[in-house]
Parts: C-alpha cells; sequence; structure tokens
C-alpha cells in the first residue's frame, strides 16, 4: 500500500479525503499518484464513477484529483481503486548523522537525482531525538560521534532487487557523503535494528504529547532545499518566545513536523506565544514558497492560513466549487472553506 501513512487506524476513505503520503512518498507517491478510479457520491444522491484504469487521458476537467483531498468537503468517497506495487525484493537502511544540518538539503536533491531507489529520506532533527529520547530511554539516532555532535541525520531506505545491488548502492552512497560532511554511516542491517528506528521515530510525535505539559504541532510544506533554513528560523522564533521547538521532515518532498512544546504550567501563555510563534512560521512558508499543509489536510484550524497563502481570488473560488458540489452546505460544513 503505497501511501502508508504514519496513522495506522485511518481509513482508505480518509487517505484519499486528506491525500495521505507516508515516509516513503519520496518514492511511491501520496494518494493522489496513486488512486486510480473512485466511486463519489454528491450531497444530493448523484454518484459518479471517476477515473479509469488508463495510462492517458485528457478528457475534460479532473474532478477526481479535486476529490482526492478534499476532506469530505465535496462528496463521499464509497469504492477506490488503488494501484499496486510490487514489493522491493530487498531493501537497507542507513542513518547518516550529518556535522552541519545545512548540508541535508543539497545532499537529499543528490540522491534524489542518483538513480538509487531511495524509499525513505527523513531528516531529523538531533534535538528533537534527544527530546524523544529522554522520554523512551532508547534514542537509537546519533547524538555524537566520537566527540562531535550531530547537527541532525538523514535516515534512508534503499531498495534494490538483491544483496548485491544493495552493496553497489551503499558504496555509491558513501562516495557522495566525502562531499556532505557525515560523521559515519550507521548501517541498519537487522530486522530487530530496523524495528528501533521507526518506534524511535514515531516516537518523535508521543513525546511531544507525553512529555510536554502544552504541545501543537506545525505541519507544513516548504521547498525540499529550504527544509534546513525553515527548521533553524523556526527554532529561532523558539528561542525567542521561550519555547521548545523539535523538528523532523521529509527531505524528499519537503513535508515538515515541528513540535511547539512547553513545561510551562501557564496555558494561556502558552497559547498567546504558540499563536504569535505559528503566524510567524506560515508567514515564513509562504515567503519560501511553501503550502500550509503537507499531511492531515486545512480542516477548521487552517482555513485563515489557507486563504492567506493562496490569495482571495483562488480562495473564493474554492468556495464556488464548493457550493457546485454541495449547494445546501450540509457536508462538513465551514471545513476548508466557508
Ligand atoms: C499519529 C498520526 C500520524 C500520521 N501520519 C501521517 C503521515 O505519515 N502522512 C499523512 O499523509 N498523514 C498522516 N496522518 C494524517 C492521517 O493520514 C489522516 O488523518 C488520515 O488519512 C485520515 O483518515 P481517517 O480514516 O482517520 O479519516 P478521518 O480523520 O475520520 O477524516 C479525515 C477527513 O476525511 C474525511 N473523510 C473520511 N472518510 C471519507 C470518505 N470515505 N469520503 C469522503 N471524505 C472522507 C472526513 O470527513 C474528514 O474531513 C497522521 C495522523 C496521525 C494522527
Amino acid at each position: 500500500y503505497a501511501s502508508d501513512p504514519g496513522e495506522k487506524t485511518a481509513t482508505v476513505g480518509g487517505n484519499a479525503a486528506t491525500n495521505a503520503g507516508g515516509p516513503s512518498a519520496v518514492r511511491y507517491g501520496t494518494m493522489k499518484d496513486n488512486v486510480v478510479a473512485a466511486t463519489v457520491v454528491l450531497p444530493a444522491g448523484e454518484v459518479l464513477e471517476l477515473g479509469g484504469n488508463v495510462g492517458k487521458s485528457s478528457s475534460g476537467y479532473d474532478i477526481l484529483q479535486l476529490i482526492l483531498g478534499s476532506e469530505g468537503t465535496l462528496g463521499i468517497i464509497t469504492e477506490l481503486t488503488l494501484k499496486l506495487w510490487p514489493k522491493p525484493k530487498a531493501d537497507i537502511s542507513l542513518i547518516l548523522p550529518f556535522a552541519e544540518a545545512a548540508s541535508i538539503p543539497a545532499a537529499a536533491d543528490a540522491l534524489k537525482k542518483s538513480g538509487l531507489a531511495v524509499s525513505v529520506m527523513e531528516y531529523i532533527d538531533t534535538d528533537i531525538v534527544e527530546f524523544a529520547g529522554a522520554v523512551t530511554g532508547n534514542p537509537v539516532f546519533p547524538v555524537e560521534m566520537e566527540g562531535n555532535r550531530a547537527a541532525a541525520s538523514l535516515l534512508l531506505t534503499i531498495e534494490g532487487k538483491d544483496d548485491d545491488e544493495l552493496d553497489a548502492a551503499m558504496e555509491a552512497v558513501a562516495e557522495m557523503s566525502e562531499e556532505w560532511g557525515v560523521l559515519d554511516i550507521l548501517v541498519v542491517d537487522t530486522p530487530s535494528l530496523k524495528k528501533d528506528v521507526w518506534a524511535a521515530h514515531d516516537a518523535f510525535h508521543t513525546a511531544a504529547e507525553s512529555a510536554a505539559k502544552y504541545a501543537d504541532e506545525l505541519n507544513m510544506t516548504v521547498p525540499p532545499m529550504a527544509m534546513a533554513e525553515y527548521f533553524e528560523y523556526v527554532k529561532g522564533l523558539g528561542s525567542k518566545a521561550g519555547l521548545d521547538v523539535y523538528a523532523y521532515g521529509h527531505a524528499g518532498d519537503g513535508g515538515v513536523h515541528i513540535y511547539v512544546c512547553t513545561s510551562d504550567a501557564d496555558k494561556d501563555a502558552f497559547t498567546a506565544k504558540k499563536t504569535a510563534l505559528f503566524d510567524a512560521a506560515y508567514a515564513k512558508c509562504k515567503e519560501l514558497g511553501g503550502k500550509v499543509s503537507s499531511e492531515h489536510g486545512i480542516g477548521y484550524v487552517k482555513k485563515d492560513y489557507l486563504k492567506e497563502s493562496m490569495g482571495e481570488d483562488a480562495y473564493a473560488l474554492m468556495g464556488r466549487i464548493k457550493a457546485a458540489f454541495d449547494p445546501k452546505g450540509i457536508l462538513n460544513p465551514g471545513k476548508v472553506v466557508g
């Protein structure tokens, strides 16, 4: 299942409605790349059969793509046909700790252009490793290598047809990494280590929920080449506001997850500082050419940021599209638009 988002209890309809895409989106795309056809019921009861098992189409407006990611505001998805991908015959994961986080975007870009079958490319800031590691007792990702602090790490998974191909891929990464200032290359070569790595990765989210007194998450997309700059910017906002900021992201597609936390018990103070930080972070995201949500969608809470980022005209057009599908406004009223 190519989309495979981190939330394992979600429905396939919910995945399609939020255009979900997990850590492997860099290779396999999101739901928009993987839904071939869908049955959608409109609010007045019309049943639409959208898409089809064809590779090419130039056949009018693409209503299927409009439905995907529309968060249940245009119609109800009752049936989906998805692409199936062959399971990779072999894969290997590597962790590359970087002395300078600023080197990661160019490294990720070089890997994308290398021809290697990279299916995971996670940018993991070391502050979040320490924060989550203190909660779980097992950070897994490196913090320091022989006295040198890792600023951030890149977690890679590379697919291949057999072990020889993976060995060649690892050699290619080692050669390329000579230019990146990596402190080491750690090979995740056993199933139990792989399990630990993903458990540590999943703990980034749960640690913020369990260890901070109050926490909220920023999720947006920035151009992948701007990810290190963006993390530094938001961490700087956190320092000024007296809030803790922990970040990781999908280096291949630019999706970022930033947890803004406090151990202070004053909820009103947290809300005020966090709101100011979020406003500045969304403004910077727009300035860099990013998008206000990479996952989860817009819902009710991101509507103002969406309007601000896409502009009045495009947002008003979305409102008219919503009205054409759902004139009585009965599907998720107030969500995304309206
Ligand atoms: C811990 C965690 C990790 C996550 N990791 C990722 C990730 O890695 N990548 C990613 O992309 N997302 C991620 N998400 C977001 C997640 O993918 C979405 O929340 C999920 O896809 C929604 O599916 P659901 O079944 O829970 O839908 P719900 O939360 O029930 O609904 C989500 C929206 O879709 C609408 N909807 C649901 N079903 C349908 C349908 N059949 N037809 C029309 N509209 C419908 C609902 O009305 C609602 O607006 C994560 C979320 C959590 C909580």
